[in-house]
């Protein structure tokens, strides 16, 4: 069946076919990390898995590559401010690599708690500066390049395209650039490709250059990483809305001064997590974290759950309720998963139509709707269990728990969850009434020495 994505670059649903064979490279934004990430960057991260796990299902071999984002990145998004980095490291007391580090351990158990698959590759920005370098000597040499007080930037008046991807009106720009911070730019789009150290405070990171110390502009490693690992042109590349404008359309004209083409052939791009119908920002007061989640006794599967309800391209509002919610249907639908008997022929009908779902652009609320029909169904029960296996390797919601010795029904799984917190904040005696309360369902539960549990 032909497979259907937005293509932000033609603002249309195109039928998805790769550059080489059956093959398609894959590179998805990192986070940066200088804080936790919070519930909207994980948002994307699972539309990013949905679209990974949509491809393997149509038997396309993905090579996905994600960088870390550990040096570059100011406050403004633009090339003004501080490193956010540097910042998160005076924040915290530490040195920039230990705030780094930290935070990308946390994003990786974030990734595991999801069950958002790891990259093929992790790229360190910090460890392709030599590459980083090179390319800025390249674009140097092509004359796209200029060097004000602060920094060598790109000249975005050379790249013909630079409009497109983004359909970015540079007249109204010229016009709103009287509030421009930076008088030396040519053009209010020009970006940092290498930033000097600042001479009046001391950077933890800098490297020697041909242009003096420094550091480099935040949209360079994408462009070294991206274009290293997965070759000069490449099938997809994803990230949130808010990089389309500045980030996205940054790398691309990067890309096109380096290899003469335009490198990247579908862009696909995640709506944003919003809460009161305002954004969710690492630098807003709104900022909701997976451990918050899993604090208030709610299982992060819950939140993969609540995500999938809407389309990646809408915005989907944040609520506690709703996620509670959320957490209700996921449980029922395990509840009633679980008396199905073991796996057993299929349920084609519903497989053809489970396919056209993700197939039409990743449409996951249809797929989940597919899924309920399918459960209402009359189609023998082991099938019915047989085709919500296949699903669950697209929907990633640890869906086909029959392998598990025992499988408790949403209100004890509740129960054991709340138990779950209460040992981790060292609350023994609210766990062992909780065990009681579950020992009262027929449920007997082992602690393991490692935090986890079995039941027996
Ligand atoms: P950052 O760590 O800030 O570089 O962002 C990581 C990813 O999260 C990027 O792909 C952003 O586009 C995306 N993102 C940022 N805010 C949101 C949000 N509120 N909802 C969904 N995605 C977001
Ligand atoms: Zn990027």
């Amino acid at each position: 069946m032909k497979l259907y994505l937005y293509n932000t670059l033609t603002r249309n649903k195109d039928e998805f076919k790769p550059l080489k064979g059956n093959k398609v490279g894959l590179y998805t934004c990192g986070p940066t990390v200088y804080n936790f990430a919070h519930i909207g960057n994980l948002r994307t991260y699972i539309f990013e898995d949905i679209l990974k796990r949509v491809l393997e299902y149509n038997d396309y071999k993905v090579k996905h590559i994600m960088n870390i984002t550990d040096v570059g990145h100011l406050t403004s998004d633009a090339d003004t401010g501080e490193d956010k980095l540097e910042k998160g490291a005076k924040r915290e007391g530490k040195s920039v690599w230990e705030i780094a580090e930290f935070y990308t351990n946390i994003f990786k158990e974030n990734l595991e708690d999801l069950n958002i698959q790891e990259p093929d590759k992790w790229c360190k920005a910090t460890d392709y500066i030599k590459e980083q370098i090179k390319f800025v000597k390249k674009l140097e040499k092509k004359g796209l390049t200029y060097k004000t007080s602060d920094g060598i930037y790109f000249d975005t008046s050379k790249y013909p395209d630079y409009p497109k991807l983004a359909k970015l009106n540079l007249e109204g720009q010229k016009e709103g650039a009287r509030v421009e911070v930076n008088k030396e730019k040519r053009n209010p789009t020009d970006f940092a490709l290498w930033k000097f150290s600042p001479e009046d405070s001391h950077r933890q990171m800098e490297w020697k250059s041909p242009w003096g110390v420094g550091f480099p502009g935040w949209h360079l490693e994408c462009s070294a990483i991206s274009l290293k690992n997965l070759g000069k042109e490449f099938d997809i590349h994803c990230g949130g809305v808010d990089h389309i404008p500045v980030h996205h359309t940054n790398e691309l004209a990067q890309n096109w001064g380096i290899t003469n083409l335009e490198s990247v052939k579908w862009w696909l791009h995640g709506e944003f997590l919003v809460i009161n119908e305002g954004k969710m920002a690492k630098s807003e007061g709104n900022f909701i974290t997976l451990q918050r989640i899993k604090d208030r006794g709610l299982n992060p599967l819950s939140y993969r759950y609540f995500c999938l309800q809407a389309h990646y391209r809408s915005k989907l509002n944040f609520t506690w309720e709703a996620l509670e919610a959320a957490q209700n249907g996921y449980h029922n639908l395990i509840g009633e998963i679980s008396k199905l008997p073991k796996p057993k022929g299929d349920c084609p009908e519903f497989e053809e139509k489970f396919l056209q779902a993700i197939n039409d652009d990743l449409n996951m609320p249809m797929a989940l709707s597919v899924l309920q029909e399918l459960l209402k169904s009359n189609c023998p029960s082991g099938a019915k269990r047989q085709s919500i296996t296949k699903f669950d390797k697209v929907l990633g919601l640890n869906l086909d728990q029959y392998k598990k010795e025992k499988v408790v029904s949403w209100e004890v799984q509740k129960l054991i969850d709340e138990r779950q917190l209460a040992r981790k904040n060292k609350d023994f005696k609210k766990a062992d009434e909780l065990r009681r309360k579950i020992e009262e369902q027929g449920i007997k539960i082992k602690d393991l020495p490692d935090g986890g549990y079995e039941i027996e």
